[in-house]
């Protein structure tokens, strides 16, 4: 058993620290607190090849492992992206761009692939409606077959990127006798399709550098070719493998931002002084010091071992379940403690602790709260 990166996976995620370090970092506090999304970064994290990561090369991307493809999530964070640029990339490349390369067809894979690695189009994945949230089974956005096309009808709750999408793939009931296990298909909806129309964005606690929005389908029409996957199997695949790959490699920014948490309390405990010396010299502030880098280590472990069970093509549904449970509420304990450590400063907009506070939050609410990690994960235990 190796516990050790390649070299080149080290290398490769430095690379994407010193990026994001000076590329990215740098301009999302503006964002932040305007609430807008950084399209030049964007374009640039596009050069660097970081939007099409995963896919193989022929649909412009570089064939990065799940592995890989989490770690280079971590540096980019560490190097001080905020949660809120790895959520749009992650909806965009992961929840947004797998279903495609795992489910799609040939030209569905070059239609929309190839532009969403360039950073020419922009990728969603609407699950989640308003009365379908933890119970995503329950969905009601219908797909009625009329002819060579599907019409949609229903609507889609908080989903990322929304505002900015060109596409977005859809979960919409097919026949509701059948269920969620074969009544549920996936589609691929064009934002210029008719009767298709994204909601006015929603003014959010963190993440504000990734817009969210609803999506409204009003007899939208989707030509029959993009369905994605087999009709009736959406949930069953379309889901499973998307909710795995998020619960998995998405985790990879609130791991960088533990990195980039730590560096920033080492920095400030050194050079804060409090009764004629600095803080660091305190045995309550080391402890805290020594929780954040113990939360980090642990998380690294979940997810390397859950992104690795994925590529070696092992079914990974209780380790994305655990990586997911374990990682969302330790990055929201160690930002907590991170804005302890700032003391007064930490609650101030102009530190970056106070943000990866506000952010961190969504981890244990999206991709599946943290209530259903335990309730999938108990009910694994108690099946055998
Ligand atoms: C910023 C943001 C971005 C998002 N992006 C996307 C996206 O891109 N695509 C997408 O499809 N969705 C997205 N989501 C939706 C997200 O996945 C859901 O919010 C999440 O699954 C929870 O659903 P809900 O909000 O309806 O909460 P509810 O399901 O209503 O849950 C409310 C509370 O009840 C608890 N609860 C529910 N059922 C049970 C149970 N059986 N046992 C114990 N407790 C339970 C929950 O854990 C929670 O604490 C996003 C959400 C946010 C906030």
């Amino acid at each position: 058993m190796d516990f050790m990166l390649s070299q080149e996976q080290q290398d490769f995620k430095r690379e994407c620290k010193e990026f994001a370090s000076k590329e990215i970092a740098p301009f999302l506090e503006e964002h932040d607190r305007n609430s807008t999304f950084f399209w030049e970064g964007w374009k640039k994290m596009a050069e660097f090849g970081l939007l099409g990561l995963p896919f193989p090369e022929e649909y412009g991307g570089s064939g990065a492992s799940a592995l890989d493809t989490a770690v280079a999530k971590e540096g980019f964070a560490a190097g001080g992206a905020d949660w809120g640029i790895c959520l749009s990339w992650g909806a965009n490349t992961i929840i947004g761009g797998v279903p495609i390369w795992k489910l799609g067809t040939e030209e569905q894979k070059q239609k929309y692939l190839v532009p969403l690695a360039a950073g020419e189009t922009v990728s969603c994945f609407g699950l989640t409606e308003p009365d379908a949230g933890s119970d995503a089974a329950s969905l009601s956005t219908s797909a009625k077959k009329v002819g060579d096309k599907y019409i949609l009808n229903g609507s889609k709750m908080f989903i990322t990127n929304g505002p900015i999408a060109d596409i977005a793939i859809v979960l919409a009931v097919t026949d509701k006798e059948k269920g969620p296990k074969g009544g549920i298909s996936a589609f691929i909806v064009e934002k210029e399709f008719p009767g298709f129309r994204a909601g006015k964005e929603l003014d959010k606690m963190g993440n504000r550098t990734s817009p969210t929005s609803e999506l409204f389908f009003e007899d939208c029409e989707v030509p029959a070719e993009n369905l994605l996957g087999e009709e009736g199997l959406g949930f069953v695949l379309v889901a499973k493998e998307t909710l795995e790959w998020e619960r998995a490699v998405m985790m990879g920014p609130a791991i960088g931002l533990m990195e980039a948490n730590l560096e920033r309390c080492l920095a400030y405990a050194k050079e804060r002084e409090q009764f004629g010396q600095p803080i660091a010299n305190f045995q309550a502030i080391q402890h805290k010091l020594a929780d954040i880098k113990v939360a980090m280590d642990t998380s690294r472990l979940l997810m390397y071992r859950a992104a690795w069970m994925k590529d070696e093509g092992m079914p990974a549904a209780m380790e994305a379940s655990v990586c997911k449970l374990f990682i969302s509420e330790a990055a929201m304990e160690a930002a907590s403690t991170a804005v302890q450590i700032f003391g007064g400063y930490g609650y101030i907009r102009e530190y970056p602790v106070e943000r990866s506070f506000r952010d961190s939050k969504l981890g244990e609410i999206g991709g599946g709260t943290s209530e259903i990690q335990r309730m999938i994960i108990s009910k694994m235990l108690l099946r055998g």
